[in-house]
């Protein structure tokens, strides 16, 4: 049995005292009345909802798993009754305008909403978590006709979305999907072909699913940019905004897989399904990536929650189970054996755990709130800063809160020994469910390669020149503050080590085609490992104001701190090593060889 109690102290800590959020967003326009306040009760309220609702739901779910008969797809038991409460609370439009019913809440809330369904429960997450970037590509792409009719179904949580970019010989590469749309010449069209992995593709949860479906028109280019986005509704709506005819398409199995087995992946076939074009033909990738940009973020999110659900629960096996005793004399003599807390290795595996999740989730709330800043700030400067700071952050969140929450629920795992291995304490679920989050959303690998192929070029540099150049403000000032000098001269040494691995990149790549993707995942951890340091600079200088105190969050912060930049930073110089090896040793061996 696993518990959950949603971190809010830490939440509340990085919300209001590392980036006093309250003054950033309410000058932002239509965020006025998001006070302090205001977010406290939101998040208290998504707490609860977690820890009394979904959280509960975990491991029934994950040994019930989704059925699929007689064509419906059913979850597993108290997922219906759990997203009507979750739908009745206004969860599933919190960043919805107001315009369709939504509470036009900050995406930087809705990280941390995000992150606590996760840890709560994965599976269950990924139904409303594939809607939000359904209503996000449909505000931004969609005819006004299109928002009308879907959008406040959406909203309000009674419809669900669902993405459908997959096809089984097209993964990585969607330049080679294949479905296809033909004009039925009254302004929609018929779709046809087969998707597969379809996550929520359809469930028992809500009475209509809107697929986003990406597929070609006859007079289609080859490749990615011959791809269209469609919208395909599974049952068609009438004009008075009831549900009408069922669509041409249906549900032929779902996957039966190795985690998140509360979340039903579908094998959809559209027969000619009725559908209506969103955006510009062959525009569709660009819009899908309005909707993968949030759940590339979204999918960092349920990484962090994974990893932070691990770590509650081994600190507390840890301080629990006694075996053997401590190095330096017994802690509790009268017991039969100390707790395995007082081993050193117990306490690397938790505080490099905690180190993490800690800067994560700092780092994730930062690119939410540069998110916000990039829809909404008044001037057009502040605006694309943000953008640029969001989209250069994008894949190091997805990759980094998804390949720390495998690499922590491993680690985390291992403390419970071999009761770790076995179902009832839940470890092995985490390490199951957290899996998928490396693959899904463009594989980790396709992220690097985003980061190091197409990042680290556009605009001539800027997005890293952006993020040099907002790190150095900060180092500057805090260059004469010697009480933080612990934090800072290692986060500058990251920095440093990391801007001399991206010019030699970017100088030896045009002589060797094989470099960049020879070392695009450690260059991707490089930078993430920088950006959590400069993040725990941050929450260094935040709680050192407060240290000594009387409150000991402060000082925990600081162990924390000091921690990550002790034995989690120096991972920074074998990884430079590793980017300084290139592609020769990955690629002198024929592939005969293999
Ligand atoms: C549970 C689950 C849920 C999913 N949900 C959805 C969903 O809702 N909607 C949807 O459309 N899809 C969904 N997917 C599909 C998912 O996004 C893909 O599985 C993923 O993008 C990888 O594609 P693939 O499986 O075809 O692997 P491939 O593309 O065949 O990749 C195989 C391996 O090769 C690597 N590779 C591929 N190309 C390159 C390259 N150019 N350079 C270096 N390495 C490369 C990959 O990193 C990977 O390791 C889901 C998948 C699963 C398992």
């Amino acid at each position: 049995m696993t518990t959950y109690t949603a971190p809010l102290r830490d939440m509340r800590f990085v919300l209001h005292e590392v980036f006093a959020a309250e003054k950033t967003l309410t000058a932002l326009p239509g965020f006025e009345d998001v006070t302090a306040d205001v977010m406290d009760a939101v998040l208290e309220e998504c707490a609860k909802l977690c820890q009394d609702v979904l959280h509960p739901l975990n491991q029934s779910g994950d040994l019930e798993g989704c059925t699929f008969k007689d064509g419906q797809v059913t979850t597993p038991k108290g997922f219906k009754e759990a997203y009507k409460q979750y739908a009745q609370g206004g969860w599933c439009g919190l960043t919805a305008s107001p315009d369709f019913g939504g509470q036009g809440l900050p995406e930087a809330l809705d990280y941390y909403v995000a992150e606590m369904v996760g840890s709560a429960n994965l599976s269950f997450g990924l139904y409303p978590g594939l809607s939000q970037g359904t209503m996000l590509a449909l505000t931004a792409h969609g005819t006004d006709e299109l928002k009308k009719t879907y959008l406040p179904k959406l909203v309000s949580g009674e419809w669900q979305g669902a993405m459908n970019l997959t096809e089984p010989h097209c993964g990585s590469d969607l330049g080679l999907l294949r479905s296809k749309a033909i004009a039925n010449g009254d302004g929609s069209y018929k779709v046809s072909g087969t998707k597969i992995f379809i996550s929520a593709g359809d469930s028992d949860l809500v009475d209509n699913v809107i697929h986003l479906v990406l597929a070609r028109l006859p007079d289609a280019p080859e490749g990615s940019r011959g791809i269209s986005l469609f919208l395909v509704p599974k049952f068609l709506v009438n004009t008075d905004g009831s549900l009408g005819a069922r669509n041409a398409m249906g549900v032929g199995s779902i996957e039966h897989k190795m985690g998140i087995k509360g979340s039903a992946t579908c094998v959809m076939n559209f027969d000619g399904a009725k559908g209506w074009l969103v955006g510009q033909p062959h525009k569709g990738l660009a819009c899908m990536f309005t909707m993968m940009n949030k759940e590339r973020m979204f999918v960092g999110a349920q990484g962090i929650s994974q990893s932070e659900l691990a770590y509650q629960n081994a600190t507390a096996y840890a301080k629990d189970r006694l075996q053997g005793r401590a190095a330096d004399g017994a802690k509790y003599p009268s017991k039969a054996a100390d707790p395995i807390i007082v081993h050193p290795d117990i306490r690397n595996k938790l505080l490099y755990a905690r180190a993490v999740v800690e800067a994560q989730r700092a780092l994730a709330l930062y690119a939410h709130m540069q998110v916000d800043i990039s829809h909404r700030h008044a001037d057009a400067a502040a605006r694309e800063r943000a953008d640029d700071m969001a989209g250069l952050l994008t894949p190091i969140i997805k990759a980094g809160g998804s390949g720390f929450g495998s690499e922590i629920t491993n680690l985390c795992l291992q403390v419970f020994g071999g009761h770790g291995y076995v179902r009832e304490w839940g470890l092995e679920q985490m390490v199951r469910d957290v899996r998928i989050t490396e693959i899904y959303e463009g594989t980790n690998t396709i992220q690097s390669l985003d980061l190091i192929g197409r990042k680290l070029g556009l605009g001539g540099g800027r997005l890293v020149k952006g993020f040099m150049a907002e790190t150095e403000t900060m180092l500057s000032r805090l260059q004469s503050r010697s009480e933080l000098a612990e934090f800072v001269l290692p986060f500058k040494d990251a920095r440093a080590k990391l801007a001399s691995c991206t010019q030699w990149i970017v100088e030896n790549s045009q002589a060797d085609a094989n470099l960049r993707g020879a070392v695009a995942n450690d260059y991707l951890r490089m930078f993430t490992l920088t950006s959590m340091a400069w993040m725990w600079v941050l929450m260094a200088e935040a709680a050192l104001a407060k240290s000594g105190s009387g409150d000991s969050f402060y000082d925990t912060k600081l162990y924390v701190a000091r921690y990550f930049m002790a034995k989690v930073l120096p991972q920074m110089a074998s990884l430079d090593a590793l980017v300084r090896a290139g592609s020769a040793a990955a690629m002198a061996m024929p592939e005969s060889a293999f």
